[in-house]
């Protein structure tokens, strides 16, 4: 009910944390992530009410009006240097990728102008669990759009190698619990093998939960292209990334 009333009440927000090409470490874009504060409740974690709004059926909603205002924000992001102007990452649920989906998206970029090649779609293993007919349809008029795909959390849930060969997939985003053990050569052997599986396939990588420069500079030495993370800048309000943005692309890290 809170969750309900906060959606009327347009009380769900939306922080941009910033991501990096690791090499020259430039400004490459950023991941959308959705922030409930309630008077009440205070500030809740979206690990705690995504799920909640999954189970209910509000995720639609949510995840309608987090795309609309990341769109309308990315879309007046222009660097004042003229380097190319930064992506957007949205993160998208299972229970988003319905045969709606396409066509909403394709409403939201023609009503903000954004170009469909700044826009990520972020879907976890979970919605690949089992690939239908359907599914597979609406990712494919998802690619028609021109919008890229990124398969987040990889290596976290169901990984499927199977359907990852044949997934339209532009991205991989490795997951933070494997950047926190890269000191862990078993996990780095897994990360390895990771980005030699990406780049065979024809994808980018970004590394989540990059906190310190040790972490930096070894995924960037191992191939890894991009990355995020509190070492290199948190999640923020509109206005930091529009700062960031204006900056002319260099990490402020
Ligand atoms: P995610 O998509 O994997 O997003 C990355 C999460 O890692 C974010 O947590 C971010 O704040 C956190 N993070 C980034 N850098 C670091 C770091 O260096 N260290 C640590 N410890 N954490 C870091 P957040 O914002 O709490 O979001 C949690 C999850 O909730 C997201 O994971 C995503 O799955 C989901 N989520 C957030 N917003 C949305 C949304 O609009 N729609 C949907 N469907 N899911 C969302
Ligand atoms: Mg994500
Ligand atoms: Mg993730």
């Amino acid at each position: 009910m809170a969750l309900r009333r906060a959606i009327d009440r347009d009380e769900i927000g939306v922080h941009y944390q910033p991501i990096f090409a690791l090499a020259g470490e430039r400004l490459s874009g950023f991941e959308a992530l959705a922030r409930w504060t309630d008077d009440e409740l205070g500030t809740v974690s979206p690990g705690d009410f995504i799920p909640v709004a999954e189970e209910s059926g509000l995720i639609a909603l949510v995840g309608r009006n987090v795309l609309a205002r990341a769109c309308a924000d990315a879309a007046r992001w222009a660097p004042a240097d003229g380097s190319p102007a930064p992506g957007i990452s949205v993160n998208v649920s299972p229970e988003q990728l319905a045969p709606a989906l396409p066509r909403e998206v394709e409403a939201v970029l023609e009503r903000t102008g954004l170009a469909p090649q700044r826009l990520t779609l972020e879907l976890t293993e979970s919605a690949f669990v089992s690939v239908t007919g359907e599914t597979a349809a609406v990712l494919a008029d998802l690619c028609r759009l021109g919008v890229r795909l990124a398969l987040d959390d990889f290596g976290t849930g169901y990984s499927s190698l199977h359907q990852l060969a044949g997934l339209p997939l532009d991205v991989l985003k490795i997951d933070q619990s494997f950047v926190a053990k890269l000191d862990d050569p078993r996990t780095r052997t897994i990360v390895t093998a990771t980005l030699a599986m990406a780049e065979g396939l024809g994808l980018a990588v970004t590394a989540e939960g990059i906190e310190t420069e040790v972490q930096r500079s070894a995924l960037h030495a191992m191939g890894c292209s991009h990355g995020q993370g509190f070492g290199l800048g948190r999640p923020a309000p509109v206005e930091s990334a529009m700062a960031l943005v204006a900056q002319g692309a260099r990490a402020a890290a």
